[in-house]
């Protein structure tokens, strides 16, 4: 079975906004604009949005209290104060976290419900949302998902249908210029464990491979060098890489790497890209036994010689120390082994695998 669905209008390039904004003409009169504290006032996002909303004529209000890994009560927030504008559609500027939350925004300004109502999918349609990234990482801008901490239940969830999509996506790579060194890196190998997770994905078909296959290739152009100073060049292909990789996560989910790294954000404060990119060398040496010539495409087009030159690579990268308590791996195992990250990944993954990757990434 073959299956595609990529339904946002993309628009990729250098000044994307003010070339395109006319786009968003035909979604209302009314905007609020979802972003964090201070990035998007700094690398030029919100300012070209703002003047392009200006010449179109349609009247704005900015919600700029977005957080890292944006919490259900921050999106409550947001939708308040797009209700309460009249709101027509949402404008999400930033990293995935305000993209995010732009999502679940839209879906809270249509839909009056509870978290588990929210969590089970069970909404009608969302405003429009408009998505403008400012890092090369999430590919949020041409996904479903808006992943938002649950503080009731103690993790990270995601939420998603056929509607969450972004109709519209302003791709400038422009405004990933002022990303600093780490998130740079992390958001990089967030980009990768989308490719490479959907390459191996129970969901991955020829289509979303050739998406996934391009995608590795752009970034591993930069990999062993994703700690020094890039070229607008070198941020372009990051930016496209993590597009693609979007794509890819849009058809295929998520798997093993996403769904144990959301307890190490929750519970030890990782970094998104951070927690995936910890867990990524064990999650590799599982999937050879599984999908070993896949893996060996995935170091071919990284340019890398095997997997021990996989994980030195991403350990110089990532400098990491961190480690974790038999209790934390059971604990994290519990919140994991439910999830459809696990539900997608190929290969028999028993509690018991979790736990000795938990492991083997802490050593
Ligand atoms: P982020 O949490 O959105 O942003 C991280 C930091 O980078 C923030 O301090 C932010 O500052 C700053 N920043 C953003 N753009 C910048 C720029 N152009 N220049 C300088 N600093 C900038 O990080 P992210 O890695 O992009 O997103 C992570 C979130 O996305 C997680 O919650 C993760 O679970 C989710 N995610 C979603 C998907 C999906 O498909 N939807 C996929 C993977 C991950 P400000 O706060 O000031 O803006
Ligand atoms: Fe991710």
């Amino acid at each position: 079975m073959l299956g595609y669905y990529m339904p946002t209008t993309i628009y990729f390039g250098k000044n994307c906004v003010k070339q395109n904004g006319s786009a968003m003409a035909t979604l209302g009169k009314r905007a609020c604009l979802v972003t964090g504290g201070s990035s998007s006032k700094k690398n030029g996002s919100l300012k070209d949005m703002k003047e392009m909303l200006d010449s179109l004529g349609i009247a704005y209000t900015v919600f700029d209290k977005v957080e890292s890994n944006p919490s259900v009560e921050t999106v409550r927030n947001a939708a308040a104060v797009a209700k309460e504008f009249g709101a027509q559609f949402i404008i999400g500027i930033g990293g995935g976290s305000p993209l995010d939350a732009a999502k679940a925004t839209a879906v809270l300004c249509t839909n009056t419900i509870e978290d588990e109502a929210l969590f089970a999918n069970a909404y009608e349609r969302p405003l429009p949302v408009v998505a403008v990234p400012t890092t090369s990482g999430t590919g949020s801008e041409v996904t479903q998902y808006a992943v938002l901490t649950n503080k009731k239940v103690g993790t990270k969830m995601g939420i998603s249908t056929r509607e969450t999509f972004p109709v519209l996506a302003y791709v400038d790579p422009m405004y990933t210029m002022t990303v600093n060194k780490r998130t740079t890196i992390y958001t990089a190998i967030d980009a990768l464990s989308h490719a490479v997770e959907g390459y191996l994905s129970r969901k991955a078909s020829p289509l979303s491979d050739m998406w996934a296959e391009e995608s590795m290739k752009m970034i591993g152009r930069h990999l062993a060098t994703l700690g020094e100073p890039l070229t607008y060049e070198g941020r372009e292909d990051l930016m496209y890489a993590s597009l693609l990789a979007g794509v890819v996560i849009a058809q295929t989910g998520t798997t093993l790497v996403h769904g144990m790294g959301y307890p190490l954000t929750y519970y030890k404060g990782l970094d998104h890209g951070l927690a995936n990119g910890v867990l990524f060398p064990a999650y590799m040496r599982e999937m050879t036994k599984w999908e070993s010539e896949k893996v060996d495409t995935v170091y071919a087009l990284l340019k890398v010689r095997n997997h021990e030159e996989f994980t030195q690579q991403l350990e110089a990268l990532l400098d990491y120390h961190g480690s974790l308590t038999d209790e934390e791996i059971k604990a994290y195992t519990t919140l994991t082994m439910p999830t459809n990250a696990v539900k997608n990944t190929v290969g028999t993954i028993t509690p018991e695998v979790v736990q000795e990757l938990y492991r083997a990434s802490h050593h």
